[in-house]
């Protein structure tokens, strides 16, 4: 089953008189969504029992949970205490992710903006294997860390590197942001040839199987020259990317993966938007 849901919790979810995360499951499938990624990117400040009762509504309400890890995360930092820093958020978060059953934990790898992108790549995949190393030991059962594409040409998360990174452990699970793509690349997501191209490339080099329940992320992104500069809501349709060829290119290849919705202000909303545009998709080809 291909899931959505919200980045986050939408405005809509205040205006409708809930004030904790506790109540977003319910709300999420009173209204018709089955995921939620909770927000850590401002950092990891939750208790281990609201995490907990997190946890058990989205088990009773079977909202499968992500967990976004804190935006100061850099594992090409070239300075050992930024790096130490950086490991330890992500152990954080699986600490958070054991009680909130959260099954995965979104990071981005990190910056190149201070030194060689190689050199910086490189640093990257040290740190991440010896976090993976680290998160095996904390016995944690069907958590996978989701390294992120990114939307900015001074952040490591080329769709390259991102596949590169996924190829150091089994743990390690890609989020496909396709926002960040189209930014990244000026423009390269347009037609359903373009989203099954990308998508194939993923399949080609980490296997169907690990890619056919992927982690995802999308949202219309304006952008420069230099990739990434505002997210913008599903209605907003002078940006790109279209949802209608990356549903067709997911109901051509036969994956399901959980799309977080990362719109401006509309998050919830426009995820319905899309699980609309998807099943009307899937319909006609059934
Ligand atoms: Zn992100």
């Amino acid at each position: 089953m291909t899931r959505f849901g919200p980045a986050g919790n939408s405005q809509s979810f205040y205006d409708a008189g809930h004030k904790s995360s506790v109540e977003v499951p319910r709300w999420l499938y009173s209204i018709g969504l089955s995921a939620y990624e909770y927000q850590c990117n401002k950092g990891v400040n939750i208790s281990k029992e609201k995490a907990r009762q997190i946890g058990d509504e989205a088990k009773k309400y079977d909202i499968l949970v992500s967990i976004h890890a804190p935006y100061y995360i850099n594992f090409g930092s070239q300075e050992e205490e930024k790096l130490q820093k950086s490991k330890e958020y992500i152990y954080e978060c699986v600490e958070v992710a054991k009680e909130m059953r959260a099954e995965r934990i979104v990071f981005h790898p990190g910056s190149c903006a201070k030194v060689d992108r190689k050199i910086a790549f490189e640093t990257a995949k040290k740190a991440i294997l010896e976090v993976v190393n680290v998160v095996r030991e904390m016995k944690v059962e069907g958590i996978f860390l989701c390294p992120e594409t990114m939307g900015k040409k001074n952040n490591l998360g080329s769709v390259d590197e991102i596949i590169e990174i996924c190829k150091i452990d089994e743990f390690l699970l890609p989020t496909i942001d396709f926002g960040h793509i189209n930014a990244f690349t000026g423009g390269g997501l347009k037609t359903k040839e373009d989203f099954v191209n990308l998508l194939k490339k993923f399949i080609e080099q980490l296997g169907y199987e690990r890619m056919r329940r992927f982690h995802s992320h999308f949202s219309r992104i304006e952008y420069t020259s230099q990739g990434e500069k505002k997210h913008w809501n599903y209605e907003d349709k002078q940006y790109e990317p279209d949802f209608e060829p990356l549903a067709e290119a997911l109901v051509e290849l036969k994956l399901e993966p959980v799309i977080i919705c990362e719109s401006k202000d509309y998050m919830s909303e426009d995820a319905l938007v899309l699980k609309k545009i998807y099943y009307e998709i899937l319909e006609k080809r059934m």
